[in-house]
């Protein structure tokens, strides 16, 4: 068996514990003489798995009592429509466009209402995050949307957007559990979890149990209201249980490392150890303004597309993996979730001195 150290931002790598356990639970899951996939996910053995699940999600998070933890699919994008469904009473919305998945869910909210972007760093390739302290938020605005951590750009919000008031809407598909955060500066946070928790197919959502109710824009499905899933204990219909089976360890394994305190740690040390290459590498430069770099995506250039494409097949033959950068922005892009080791991140640095010293 040969691991390769996999940057990919996702689907992406997930603690190995996990996955040796759930392989060893493949054929049997305690004592039940099956798979979970092949379980009712209305058993009793699966309720469990469930109820587990979302009481470790909460104590990791310290999820106040007057949120709602839902595990919905779809993936990340289908919140995009699914958020303007639930939210917009007075059917405005507010958007900060840091890179293209805020861009995609703006796109979408315009179809249900009006949708302003009210910030914006697509003048310089969405490389920071602008000043959002006193933007020109809506006065009947339903909420402000954020993408949190930008997956293809490699920019975090180090600190939330003053949104004067309104809801904030977040999507932390990218950061999820990659540090602590307050809920209760949310209205709703939300991810994919296939970043950094989990098999694709599986979407968490935290929302104030005040946002949730049955006045919601007349053409949403069924499937797409926040209460039916509520009121049913995200089992309206068969969730993506051997999904969130996942998930449930991976949040077993988050504990047992320490929680996200520790989490937060553990990522900004090995985070540094590739950023601190960057800044003083003659070859390679982050392509991120410094104070708004993300611990989790970690895009870089040599300046040269074609010394890129050398560089990107050379580490795959060494063993690091997924390090082309989004198509949309070329250059690399190395992706470190929680389940990436720092020696994997030692090593690609090791990797990226000597492929300097060969090629200057
Ligand atoms: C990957 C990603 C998405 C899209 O997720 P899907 O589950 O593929 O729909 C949305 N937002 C962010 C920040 C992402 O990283």
């Amino acid at each position: 068996m040969a691991r390769v150290y996999n940057f990919s931002a996702g689907p992406a790598v997930l603690p190995e514990e996990v996955l040796l356990e759930a392989a060893a639970e493949m054929l049997d899951y305690a004592g039940s003489g099956m798979s979970v996939m092949e379980m009712s996910h209305r058993s009793k053995t699966y309720q469990k798995i469930l109820d587990e699940a979302e009481t470790d999600l909460r104590e990791l998070m310290h999820i106040p009592e007057n949120y709602k933890v839902l595990f919905l699919q779809g993936g990340a994008s289908q919140q995009f429509a699914a958020i303007p469904m639930n939210l917009m009473k007075n059917k405005v919305a507010d958007y900060i466009i840091t890179g293209q998945w805020a861009k995609k869910a703006y796109e979408e909210a315009k179809k249900y209402g009006t949708a302003n972007a009210i910030a914006s760093s697509a003048d310089k390739t969405f490389s920071y995050i602008p000043d959002c302290s006193d933007l020109p938020v809506s006065e009947n605005a339903d909420y402000v949307y954020i993408c949190e951590n930008n997956t293809i750009y490699g920019t975090k919000f180090k600190q939330l957007p003053n949104t004067k008031g309104k809801v904030l809407v977040s999507d932390v598909s990218s950061c999820f559990l990659s540090e602590p955060v307050d809920v209760t500066k949310y209205g709703i946070l939300y991810g994919g979890v296939q970043k950094n928790i989990g098999p694709a197919g599986v979407v968490i959502l935290i929302i104030r149990e005040d946002l949730i109710s049955d006045d919601v824009l007349p053409c949403t499905p069924t499937m797409l209201k926040y209460k039916i899933h509520a009121d049913n204990g995200s089992l309206y219909n068969t969730p993506p249980a051997y999904g969130i089976y996942i998930c449930g360890k991976v949040f077993k394994w988050l504990k047992k490392q320490g929680g996200l305190e520790a989490m937060k740690a553990y990522n900004e040390e090995k985070a540094s150890v590739l950023y601190d290459f960057l800044d003083r590498s003659k070859l390679f430069k982050g392509t991120v303004r410094k104070e708004d770099r993300s611990l989790m995506n970690v895009p870089f250039v040599t300046g040269s597309e074609e010394l890129d494409a050398t560089f990107i097949k050379a580490a795959t033959e060494a063993g690091f993996v997924n390090l082309k950068g989004h198509r949309t922005v070329g250059g690399m892009r190395a992706s470190i979730y929680n389940a990436m080791p720092i020696e994997g991140v030692q090593k690609l640095v090791a990797f990226m001195e000597e492929f300097e010293n060969l090629h200057s």
